[in-house]
């Protein structure tokens, strides 16, 4: 007996609890960082008196959510990048949620027509160049990372990361195929290493004069102002907001969905509440530097020193539709080799 209960306890550490008997609780499956989101959990529950467990996932959520079926303790999902949202909801693992206050506080352009998922937050990608070495006005849109005047010049992460396939997804959607694969096979023959590292690895690679451009998600610069080992990274470059004679800046969303089966919905739907309110928006916009989706919520100030920019409005469903023909457009021009 005592053997069994220790297995079961053992694996009990990697499972939520379940939906029974579970009133004072919510589970989340996150592919969002730990200590992106810990804080507003940690401001819910103090609140509301219900706690937030969370499964932090690398990938495989929309896999475990099938798998799991009916079963899943999972009330919530929250993902960076819409088209991750828009999987989950297109494989019939989301459910609908009908809310005043989440209309209210997140813009429709932020939130799934059929309410299936929620933007928290929004992020510009934006070019970073060297203060030193680049002189203003020579790199100032994302084509200009495919022109053979910056050959070896760039850094940027893989070709086949989230973040870079959205973009590459979005130059799809302005360009079409033909031009956009062009493009980023142009970038690839521009960059001055193997693409390796994430958004902030690039910006060292600047600092220590091994690039001249990157291209990175705006919060990291706010995250290396405010961490002392990297402030000098940060102070190397100047941030850029990409295209503003033209379309606008290439943003990108975080989000939530509510689970088919969640076992706590209503729960679920006070999380879901709180996270789109004042409270919650400013500390994701104070705390990680992102933009809210909530209007008239304060930016931090290295943020909101950088000033207003025009962003890119194509619906954000549209590009996470070239998602797969981009990672395939990666592979074709061997972006990451
Ligand atoms: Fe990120």
């Amino acid at each position: 007996m005592k053997i069994i209960f220790s297995l079961i306890a053992s694996s009990l550490l990697f499972v939520l609890p379940s939906g029974t008997n579970a009133s004072g609780e919510v589970n989340v499956y996150s592919y969002r960082k730990p200590q992106l989101i810990q804080p507003m959990f940690d401001a819910f529950t103090v609140r509301s008196g219900i706690e937030v467990n969370v499964v932090f996932a690398e990938k495989g959520m929309l896999e475990k959510l099938r798998s799991e079926g009916i079963n899943t303790p999972a009330d919530l999902v929250f993902t960076v990048d819409i088209g991750r949202l828009s999987d989950i909801k297109n494989a019939g693992l989301t459910q609908a949620v009908k809310s005043v206050s989440l209309e209210r506080d997140i813009p429709a352009s932020m939130r799934d027509t059929e309410n299936h998922w929620y933007g928290l937050t929004s992020r510009a990608r934006i070019i970073v160049v060297s203060k030193d070495r680049v002189k203003d006005g020579a790199v100032t849109t994302y084509e200009d990372l495919g022109d053979p005047k910056l050959k070896g010049l760039i850094c940027v992460r893989s070709g086949k990361n989230a973040y870079m396939v959205a973009l590459t997804a979005a130059m799809i959607a302005h360009h079409g195929v033909e031009d956009a694969e062009k493009w980023l096979a142009g970038l690839k023959s521009n960059l001055a290493r193997r693409p390796e590292g994430n958004d902030r690895t690039q910006v060292k690679a600047i600092k220590e004069g091994v690039c001249d451009i990157a291209v990175i998600n705006h919060y990291y610069m706010y995250k290396m102002i405010n961490d002392p080992d990297q402030k000098s990274w940060a102070d190397a470059v100047k941030v850029i907001f990409p295209n503003q004679d033209g379309r606008g800046t290439h943003m990108n969303v975080s989000g939530m969905a509510m689970t088919r089966y969640a076992p706590n919905r209503d729960n679920a739907v006070q999380l879901m509440e709180f996270l789109a309110s004042g409270k919650a928006q400013q500390m994701y916009a104070q705390i990680n530097g992102e933009y809210a989706v909530k209007e008239g919520v304060p930016l931090a100030d290295p943020v909101k020193a950088w000033g207003n920019f025009k962003r890119d409005s194509i619906n954000l469903a549209e590009v996470a539709n070239f998602r797969a023909e981009a990672s395939r457009m990666a592979d074709r021009v061997a972006f990451d080799d």
